[in-house]
């Protein structure tokens, strides 16, 4: 079946063991994120059995989804909750981030009409600009979350390296370990959880000596594909492969490296630019923008990626002895690997 992404479900759960026990070392629990593989149950379950100690989740669908499946964890809903679908978050999540005083209302009368706690995480803003309280309305939201009924005050948490890129480095992760004590000092509650971001904290929790209050990470790209997302590079011991994105090929001829004729927009409204290399050897693959992010694609072998639509990529071929039917093989990064799990046209195969 094809095009297929081939799921290494051994690498995911060593690369799991490997980072929750490094982090664990520092006193650093590890929510497993898992909204880049759409809440994939078999997923979820390896990142539970190998030291995640909960699950966190953008899309209540997934959530749901891990549930329905008999995935037994706790759940959180790491964006914030959309006010019509409160009554469905406090269902389905344990925990949800949160920011704002209409939903925390919401969440709090679902959560008395379905006698259950829900807990919440208090997203800091600090530089990213994603979600997040401005961080001198901390004390004012934490004092409110602490009047609300059904409601559990879980702790506190921040982004980074999301919207804004921001690198979260010792001077953030200072600001937000003294939130956390200025709320233990002021209301005298006990902060659960100090979720000191996602995966882009890695060079951060592998340099520090201090990580003052933070006992959190919610990681997922570096677990599933080994990756930092600072640098993109490869974390040391981690395997970078348990995803495999597999295609046919469905032309090859030799033709001209440049197109020719008047030159106007392709099909995505870009004005393409293509270099003159002569005649190459080139496959088609029967694979596209619907089912992959291109730029996302790395060849496992000596080809190289020309260019996508919908649904088809150009490959060159010229390197290699390729024949009408063959497989390629690409490694996927985070971009590609969200678009293949999201496509209903990839088959996902699980080793
Ligand atoms: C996606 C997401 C994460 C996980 O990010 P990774 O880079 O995959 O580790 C953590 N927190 C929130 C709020 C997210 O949306």
């Amino acid at each position: 079946m094809m095009p297929r992404l081939e799921i290494d479900l051994g690498k995911i759960g060593k690369n799991a063991s490997e980072l929750t026990a490094s982090l664990g070392s520092k006193g650093i629990s590890v929510m497993a994120v898992t909204k880049c593989v759409c809440g994939s149950p078999e997923i979820a379950k390896v990142l539970l059995d190998h030291g995640a100690n909960s699950l966190g989740d953008s899309r209540l669908a997934n959530i749901q989804r891990m549930r329905q499946s008999g995935i037994d964890g706790k759940f959180v809903l790491i964006r914030s909750p959309m006010p019509g679908e409160a009554e469905d978050v406090v269902r389905l999540a344990d925990a949800s981030c949160n920011t704002e005083k209409v939903t925390l209302d919401l969440l709090s009368g679902y959560a008395v009409k379905h006698r259950k706690r829900h807990g919440v995480i208090l997203m800091v803003e600090l530089g990213d600009l994603r979600e997040g309280i401005l961080p001198s309305n901390v004390g004012d939201m934490v004092e409110y979350v602490l009047e609300l009924d059904g409601i559990e005050l879980e702790g506190l948490g921040a982004n980074f390296a999301c919207i804004g890129g921001i690198k979260p480095d010792n001077e953030k992760m200072e600001l937000l370990s003294g939130l956390a004590q200025e709320v233990r000092d002021r209301f005298g509650v006990k902060i659960s959880m100090v979720s000191g971001g996602n995966s882009a904290n890695y060079q951060w929790i592998s340099t520090t000596e201090n990580v003052g209050l933070i006992n959190n990470l919610r990681i997922g790209e570096a677990i599933l594909l080994g990756s930092d997302p600072l640098t993109r590079s490869n974390i040391p011991g981690l395997f970078p492969d348990a995803f495999t994105l597999v295609a046919e090929v469905i032309e090859l001829k030799t033709k001209p490296s440049k197109p020719y004729g008047h030159v106007f927009q392709d099909v995505f409204g870009r004005i393409p630019h293509f270099i003159d290399r002569g005649m190459r050897k080139r496959a088609i693959l029967a694979v596209g923008e619907q089912d992959v992010d291109s730029y996302g694609l790395r060849p496992r072998e000596d080809v190289e990626v020309i260019r996508a639509s919908s649904d088809i990529i150009v490959v060159d071929v010229t390197d290699k002895t390729v024949r009408l039917g063959d497989q390629i093989q690409f490694d996927v990064n985070y971009s590609a690997l969200l678009r293949a799990m999201t496509s209903p046209y990839v088959v996902k195969v699980y080793h």
